[in-house]
């Protein structure tokens, strides 16, 4: 009788990450002689094939189709077999590379072949192009069929995944789909797809279960994408439609798969874009959607005429928005009311949106000058802004002259609790500027917050017990300026990388070694120190917070030095710059090769430094984080104050004081009691934008640690956005930087089931007779001789085990390799 026996028992030694083999670089360990197939590096391809002419040493001379280079062993990698390198699955590739990744997905993207499985993730590179036939409805259908595990890779088959794994309990908890990739990547779309699944899925078990009840709420869900996206997507440079919030939408379902429910949460929408924007930035979609549309006719009676508005005014805060016509907005808008009527918005409420959303465009027209002096500043005596002062009033329902009094002055409150009271200061001109965009943005966040509200109060049919959450997040982004929202954009996905680090890479590997299966460990970049210079003490957060918390006259300079200083104690990094180094990136063929991925400020390192000279004369102090996807230059000046945000209590009570209901409504007035009662209580800081961030994204952390975890990883074939074109060196460095290749070679080499003992048994032992009976039909099958004897082992042993298996004991086993 075969005898599976463990390391432990054929050394006497226990498997630590310290004894365990380190894995060597298969160049080390490779003959290389004359003939063989390589791959050598290139500046523009990444990997060009070539083959072994001459070896001197660890010279190589190497035959490419167009030269011959010599180039050190060390930077050569082997070349795969022809027939293996364009696989559905990346683990089938039969020599797993970062130049075989790259090719195979290279390859299938010319094919329009955009999905890949990669280990535990589905790979997607974004087309930049309709593929017509891909998401048909009857495609659709064939990822629901019991039989589609043999379909290819598709958005679909996540998404069964997911359902399948809730209906089978399989993991603990939920099931949750993190959608992760840069800006412009593609999560939103591949997201919409999941949702699409799951409701169509959901709806064909609500008609089995013969119940109307559920369609409804599908529905509801489906159509609070184009409002969410309407209010919270922007055109950046980097997306047209570009996601400015982070979303987190949970599925409720019953046990038998039908949806029941469903619960949105948001994660910090970027205000900052309804006032300010960037070369080549523009406001929130909805402001456009709204213009447009309301001048046309046929929008069951909402005008610019019913709203009071002029046609030809023109908005500070609207930047012309490249690529978009009249009719597009138009159009979109359509959609837009279409969607809130869907959702159970009543024509009262459309009205209130509409009116506020002017509201803030009006009052973005309102400019200040000097007053009588320095100190006090006076409303422009322009057209525009009476127009404005008067129309925002009107919009809102608040007295004008009350709103003027706001505007131009700040209230100070003095004295004990029992003898407080309260002045009111003229202010100067720049203060003046900030409190009314301050004002602009307070009601866009209130306004965008009631919507997810207002939304997810008519999801809330029946709460489930089984949950498929989807993760939206927005994705990782380098602008020319980039300030607290990059950060805090930046930060969440790499809180994201960490979980995935963490939980595929480190802790597979780790159990691995502990359950003492053999195995050869995978090095992967770790981007906890990264993590830990930020929100840990010391690190960026901790000195941004403490600003907030001096309440001090902001001294940009020596911020700037501080941080500088912190990189320098922590890691000794560039004094200059004040760099943050995080990733381990010490492989000297990735740093030859490797260009960051998001900014074309990047693309050569001398455009990066002059960018850098540039910026630093403009905007003062600034410091570079090496993230996991590429370094970002974030500029010290406006840090703390974004970081404070601090909305003067005037401003609360002027929106207050409106004789429109809904605008009460938004301002949730229990909230604001709740936060200023906390925010009084002796010893109780004020909650920055930053420690709310973080603390949100500690509780989307506690959910992923509890959940069955899917990822989907979308890639941007080229920064321009354009279809047909697949930069190599572009996807090179975000497979490199996400960790896929890793990812693939651990997925390969690891076990892709893993089930109790108790299980294995109960599912397989009826393959123990089918196997002698196919030994016997072919003799001199190899493969099935191979399985066969691995199938003994495992058979034999789980036989002899039967009785007694522990109930939570695992064991690891290649089921598609047996069942062939
Ligand atoms: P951000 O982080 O900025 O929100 P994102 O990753 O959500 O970016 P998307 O908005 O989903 O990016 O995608 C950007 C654009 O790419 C889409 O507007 C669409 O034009 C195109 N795109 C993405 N996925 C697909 C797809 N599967 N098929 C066709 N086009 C796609
Ligand atoms: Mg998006």
């Amino acid at each position: 009788m075969t005898q599976v026996r463990s390391y432990l028992e054929i050394t006497g030694k226990r498997i630590t990450s310290k004894t365990m083999p380190k894995r060597k670089s298969p160049t080390t360990e490779t003959t290389f002689n004359e003939g063989l197939e390589v791959f050598v590096p290139d500046p523009e391809q990444v990997w060009i094939p070539g083959i072994v002419k001459t070896v001197k040493g660890s010279t190589l001379l190497v035959k490419t189709a167009l030269q011959e280079v010599t180039v050190n062993k060390k930077y050569v990698l082997l070349r795969a077999n022809e027939n293996y390198i364009n696989c559905d699955y990346l683990t089938k590739l039969n020599l797993i590379n970062s130049a075989a990744v790259l090719n195979c997905l290279d390859l299938r993207f010319q094919q329009d072949v955009i999905y890949t499985v990669g280990g535990n993730m589905l790979v997607v590179v974004n087309p930049f192009k309709e593929l017509p036939t891909i998401y048909e409805k009857d495609v659709l259908l064939s990822y629901t069929a019991e039989k589609s595990n043999s379909l290819e890779p598709h958005i679909y088959s996540s998404a069964r995944a997911a359902y399948n794994c809730m209906i089978q309990h399989v993991g603990k908890g939920s099931q949750i789909i993190v959608v992760s990739g840069e800006s412009g990547a593609g999560k939103t779309v591949s997201a919409m797809y999941l949702l699409n699944y799951l409701t169509a899925v959901s709806n064909l078990q609500t008609c089995l279960e013969n119940s109307l009840t559920g369609s409804n709420i599908e529905k509801k869900i489906l159509e609070s994408n184009p409002i969410l996206e309407a209010f919270g997507n922007a055109t950046t440079t980097r997306n047209e439609n570009s996601s400015r919030f982070g979303k987190f939408i949970q599925l409720h379902f019953n046990r038998s798969g039908s949806m029941k429910g469903a619960t949105i949460s948001t994660y910090l929408l970027e205000k900052t874009r309804v006032t300010h924007h960037n070369a080549g930035e523009c406001n929130f979609h909805i402001f456009y959607q709204i213009l447009q549309g309301l001048k046309q006719d046929n929008n069951n009676g909402y005008s610019l005429q019913n709203l009071c508005i002029s046609e030809d005014m023109k908005f500070r805060i609207l930047p012309e928005r490249p690529g978009r016509t009249a009719e597009m907005d138009s159009k979109k808008f359509q959609n837009t009311l279409q969607a809130l009527e869907e959702v159970g918005i009543t024509e009262n409420q459309k009205q209130s949106i509409f009116r506020i959303l002017f509201g803030i465009l009006y009052l973005c027209n309102v400019e200040f000058t000097k007053g009588h002096d320095e100190e006090c500043a006076a409303i422009k005596n322009n057209t525009q802004t009476v127009i404005g002062i008067n129309t925002v009033s009107e919009q809102l329902g608040i007295d004008s002259k009350r709103l003027e009094q706001v505007l131009l002055h700040r209230s100070i409150h003095s004295g004990s609790k029992a003898h407080r009271s309260m002045f009111v200061k003229p202010i100067r001109m720049e203060e003046a500027n900030s409190r009314r965009d301050c004002l602009a943005m307070l009601l866009y966040s209130k306004l965008f917050d009631w919507l997810v509200k207002f939304i997810n109060s008519q999801f809330q049919t029946e709460s489930g017990k089984e949950i498929i959450g989807l993760l939206d997040i927005y994705g990782f982004e380098c602008f020319e300026q980039n300030s607290l929202e990059q950060l805090c954009i930046n930060y969440a996905n790499e809180r994201l990388q960490q979980h995935f680090v963490k939980h595929f890479l480190k802790n597979l590997q780790e159990e691995y070694i502990q359950e003492n299966i053999g195995w050869i460990y995978t090095d992967f970049s770790d981007n906890q120190s990264c993590i830990d210079n930020l929100d840990g003490i010391p690190g960026i957060f901790s000195i941004l917070n403490e600003e907030v918390y001096l309440n001090r006259l902001i001294d940009t300079k020596m911020l700037g030095e501080r941080i500088v200083k912190l990189t320098q104690g922590i890691l000794g990094g560039d004094v200059q710059n004040g760099n943050l180094t995080s990733p381990a990136r010490n492989d000297p063929l990735l740093l030859s090769n490797q260009r960051p991925v998001n900014s074309r400020s990047f693309l050569s390192k001398q455009i990066f430094s002059s960018h850098m000279k540039h910026s630093r004369q403009k905007a003062g102090p600034e410091f570079t984080v090496k993230h996991f996807a590429g370094d970002v230059t974030y500029q010290v000046s406006a840090l703390v104050d974004k970081n404070k945000d601090n909305i003067p209590a005037e401003l609360e009570s002027l929106l207050l004081s409106s004789h429109f209901d809904f605008v009460k409504q938004i301002m949730d007035i229990s909230n604001i009691d709740l936060e200023r009662a906390l925010e009084e209580l002796p010893g109780k800081k004020k909650k920055t934008v930053l420690t709310k961030f973080k603390s949100s994204l500690d509780q989307l952390m506690s959910s992923l640690n509890a959940a069955n975890v899917h990822y989907v990883r979308c890639l941007k074939p080229n920064s321009e956005n354009t279809p047909n074109k697949f930069d190599r060196l572009y996807m090179m460095s975000q497979l490199k930087a996400n960790g896929i290749i890793e990812t693939v070679k651990i997925s390969q080499q690891g076990h892709p089931a893993r089930f109790t003992y108790r299980n294995f048994l109960q599912r397989y032992y009826m393959i123990l007779s089918r196997k002698k009976y196919l030994s016997k039909m072919e003799p001199n099958n190899n493969h099935l001789h191979d399985t066969n004897s691995s199938l003994d082992v495992i058979m034999e042993n789980l036989s002899q085990q039967r009785l007694d298996i522990p109930k939570k004991s695992r064991m690891s086993a290649t089921p598609r390799k047996v069942l062939r």
